[in-house]
């Protein structure tokens, strides 16, 4: 798989100082396969490795990165540029009602995106109608009657056989007399691209001039993604997409190659059936995805950054020479971490297995506060030796630090998770520990 590929081309560029035409050829063919694994569409992947080339020449390998640490990082940052860097949100500024038209093929996720996407405005106080044009099958707009309220939203009702564009054109006059902040239209799909569909959603389109049309699209789809992006965009003015079912094994490749055939940002992704399931689309996330690999890569970076390398440096010494790591050394280690923008920031991207091994460390600023709040309340020799902490000393130490026993205990438990953590660290420092984790 690509994990393997990747940690291949990290192996096969050890000990290179600069990234050079020669040493990342053999890289860039395992990275060219990789993609084209992750359902990346042939054309774009040419493309981005040969912009990957471009970026890579000439850099330097700096710090303690070894050259595939640095050719890898460039592909993540590529990925991630070319998906958009940051992500775009729904674009409403417009006179109410602002109209969202939901296009795509059908069973990719139209529907249930709407009654998603009705959910997340809700919750910033949009007054928001839901509308099905969806006339040809009964059953799909009794679908979105039903989603509407699980969401608490209004549905639209038409009138028996009513036309699309005329349902289109009288939900638009009732949501702009009733005051609506957002109208949110769902649309009929088809199973494969065809023309009356087209011409169905372009009238549709032209009737409701809506200020966001976005195109669904089921990331399960792989390659034919492309296809369906391809025929939307050109049929309609999309402003963007929105890519489904990424709670499957999708590689996420699907993301690539729409936004590059559409040039249209991807806005939101669909990570669930829940109503709940629907996430911002985040760049960097999707590239670690693409990549099969976490967000690894940016931690290494963060790392680099942020850690004072001579402190750890000195923690590690400290650990390896038997000295052991005290409870001073564990809140210099917070202190650095919340330098890093917490834990939770960092947990988040470590593959899962990492993370899970050191739950139950505080997660947020708030917590790391309170640990340094008691830390700050033990006595030197304390902090040295925490085995000495038995029940008077943690009762003396909790009323000193204005917290409960309880909590003292915690931190006590934590520390002997970070010790553990610190035990790894010292087995080859901190660079081979991160390395570790890339798997
Ligand atoms: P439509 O034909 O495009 O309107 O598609 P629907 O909204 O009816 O969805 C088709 C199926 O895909 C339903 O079973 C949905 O629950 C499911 N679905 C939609 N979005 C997601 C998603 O993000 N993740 C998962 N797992 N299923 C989804
Ligand atoms: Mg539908």
């Amino acid at each position: 798989n690509l994990t393997q590929r990747l940690s291949r081309v990290v192996k096969t560029l050890r000990g290179e100082a600069r990234l050079t035409e020669a040493n990342i050829q053999a890289a860039l063919r395992e990275v060219r396969v990789a993609l084209l694994e992750a359902d990346v569409a042939l054309p774009v992947v040419k493309e981005f490795i040969a912009q990957v080339k471009d970026k890579a020449l000439g850099q330097e390998v700096q710090g303690s990165l070894t050259p595939g640490q640095m050719l890898v990082g460039v592909v993540h940052r590529e990925l991630a540029r070319l998906m958009g860097e940051h992500n775009e949100p729904l674009n409403l500024a417009t006179a109410p009602p602002a109209t969202v038209l939901m296009a795509g093929l059908q069973g990719t996720g139209k529907t249930t995106t709407t009654a998603k996407l009705a959910r997340l405005l809700k919750e910033t106080k949009k007054k928001v109608l839901l509308v099905s044009c969806d006339v040809y099958r009964p059953a799909a707009m009794e679908q979105l009657r039903a989603l509407a309220q699980q969401v608490g939203c209004e549905f639209f009702a038409p009138e028996p056989d009513e036309a699309p564009e005329a349902i289109a054109r009288r939900a638009l006059a009732w949501a702009r007399s009733h005051f609506f902040d957002v109208m949110l239209v769902d649309t009929a799909g088809r199973l494969t691209i065809d023309e009356e569909m087209m011409a169905e959603i372009r009238r549709l389109h032209e009737a409701l001039k809506p200020i966001e049309t976005l195109l669904v699209v089921d990331a399960m789809q792989g390659q034919d993604a492309v296809n369906t992006a391809r025929a939307f965009g050109e049929a309609l003015p999309l402003s963007g997409l929105i890519l489904t079912k990424l709670d499957g094994d999708a590689r996420g490749g699907a993301a690539l190659s729409v936004r590059h055939v559409t040039g249209k940002p991807i806005k939101f992704v669909g990570v669930s059936e829940k109503l709940n399931g629907l996430e911002p689309f985040h760049p960097e996330r999707m590239a670690s995805r693409i990549l099969g690999m976490g967000d690894v890569l940016s931690l290494v970076e963060e790392v680099q950054r942020s850690v004072d390398r001579a402190e750890a440096e000195k923690l590690a010494r400290k650990v390896k020479s038997g000295k052991g790591f005290d409870l001073e050394d564990f809140k210099a280690q917070i202190q650095q971490m919340r330098k890093m923008g917490g834990l939770s920031a960092m947990l988040d991207k470590l593959p899962l297995q990492v993370s899970q091994a050191v739950q139950g460390v505080p997660l947020d600023d708030r917590a790391f506060r309170r640990i340094e709040g008691i830390i700050n309340s033990m006595t030197p020799q304390e902090r040295a030796k925490p085995e000495i902490i038995k029940a008077s000393r943690k009762r003396r130490i909790a009323a000193g630090a204005g917290v409960s026993v309880q909590e003292v205990n915690r931190l006590l438990n934590q520390f002997e998770q970070a010790q553990k953590m610190m035990k790894m660290v010292s087995k080859g420092g901190l660079q081979k520990f991160m390395r570790g984790m890339r798997g």
